[in-house]
């Protein structure tokens, strides 16, 4: 018998995590790297919102509180929905807030898929959905999607992929790392199909709702087909710049599901912390503005970043709608070679550009796609101008 369960043991490590750890110890050598690898804004948290986390410590947010979220902050949650969402809402009761969307979507997960259940990932995917799907002891289904669909999962692809074992779709949109938005007349074919098979229930993870540039977000939320099948996933981390407060939160109309999840997260978590809550809250209704003001410099970035690319000959990518990733595809470059060193695949390209070009990157082989590499746009333009420099060159200098 082995320490470590089946399940457990069969998770990978996140490669963004290894190659974080990797900058850090050149770093440490007192090498300049400019690591493009951030999964997170780059902005501090407003200050109005670290204040009322500051209040919120104040006025002893001390206590543990109720399973499913702090009833005022699933009041601002289901206010969001009314918002952006009219006239599709989700009340308070229909919200349950955890520790970050990552949990929200291993709730989710864990809560619907038993042994052998298949879920429907489209490729290239977030890395921790296929992981989530393996402690549930469930089957991950990758579809793979590519450039031509501008990396969406269309409609056919769908209906191929479904089988009588089917639970579960999972959805990403604004999407990492392609950064692809779906469009409503994309998300409304993808709906049709799901019309066919009431026993599969969809996640759609909208956690970069509020980063979208050239198209408005359209939620799965809007369409009421789904109804009790859809369980939608967001959070604070990226909008409002608050990853390590870990506040996430799903939204569903089925009162099974979210009993389940509260069961589940009542067994392994109690709350979310209480002043980070507080914090949450204090993001959702207060001024937006800073949503604004942030999304308007990736914009910048985003435009900086693809003018860059363009320079690089070889290198193609799908101009990326949302999120701060770009995601291009370095496999012309496969075969080439510096010194005694050949790439051959995304790993190597990661690994050659962080050894001679001092530039991090994350290989897309993460992310089920190893034609490309993750560059992130959470830094500032210096970074994003050397990056590319550096990028650049160290292509040029590859043999065939
Ligand atoms: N979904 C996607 C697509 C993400 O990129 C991330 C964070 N990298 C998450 C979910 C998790 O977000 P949170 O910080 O709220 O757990």
């Amino acid at each position: 018998m082995s320490i470590i369960s089946r399940h457990i043991a069969s998770l990978a490590e996140s490669q963004s995590l290894a190659m974080a750890q990797r900058v850090a110890q050149m770093r440490q050598q007192g090498i300049d790297v400019v690591s493009m690898t951030l999964g997170e804004p780059d902005f501090d948290t407003p200050n109005h919102i670290k204040q009322a986390a500051q209040q919120a410590i104040a006025d002893n947010y001390s206590h543990y509180g109720p399973v499913k979220g702090l009833l005022t902050l699933r009041e601002a949650i289901a206010k969001t929905f009314t918002i952006h969402h009219s006239p599709f809402t989700f009340t308070s009761d229909e919200i349950v807030v955890s520790v970050g969307a990552k949990q929200a979507i291993c709730n989710a997960v864990l809560s619907l898929v038993d042994e052998g259940d298949e879920v429907i990932i489209p490729t290239p995917f977030w890395v921790s959905y296929s992981e989530m799907v393996k402690i549930a002891g469930g089957k991950n289904v990758f579809v793979r999607t590519d450039a031509q669909t501008d990396y969406k999962l269309t409609a056919q692809q769908l209906q191929a992929a479904i089988t009588e074992c089917t639970k579960l779709l999972i959805l990403c949109t604004p999407n990492n790392p392609t950064g692809s938005v779906y469009t409503q007349e994309e998300l409304a074919q993808i709906v049709e199909v799901l019309k066919q098979y009431p026993n599969v229930f969809v996640i759609s993870d909208e956690i970069y709702s509020a980063l979208v540039y050239n198209q408005p977000h359209v939620s799965l939320a809007s369409f009421a087909e789904l109804t009790d099948r859809l369980i939608l996933i967001n959070g604070v981390s990226k909008t409002y710049a608050m990853p390590g407060y870990r506040i996430g939160w799903m939204a569903c109309h089925n009162a099974k599901i979210v009993k389940a999840c509260t069961t589940l997260q009542g067994q392994y978590l109690t709350c979310a912390c209480m002043v980070a809550q507080k914090a949450a809250e204090a993001a959702l209704t207060g001024p937006q503005e800073c949503v604004e003001q942030m999304r308007t410099t990736y914009a910048q970035r985003r435009m900086l970043i693809l003018s860059l690319l363009d320079e690089i000959p070889d290198i193609t990518y799908n101009t990326p709608d949302g999120a701060f990733y770009v995601f291009p595809d370095v496999s012309r470059y496969y075969g080439k070679r510096f010194g005694n060193r050949t790439i051959q695949n995304s790993d190597d390209m990661a690994d050659y550009l962080l050894d001679e070009a001092y530039v991090a990157c994350v290989a897309g082989s993460a992310y089920g796609e190893d034609r490309c590499i993750r560059l992130s746009y959470a830094t500032s333009e210096t970074n994003i101008i050397e990056a590319l420099k550096r990028i650049k060159n160290a292509l040029k200098n590859l043999e065939n």
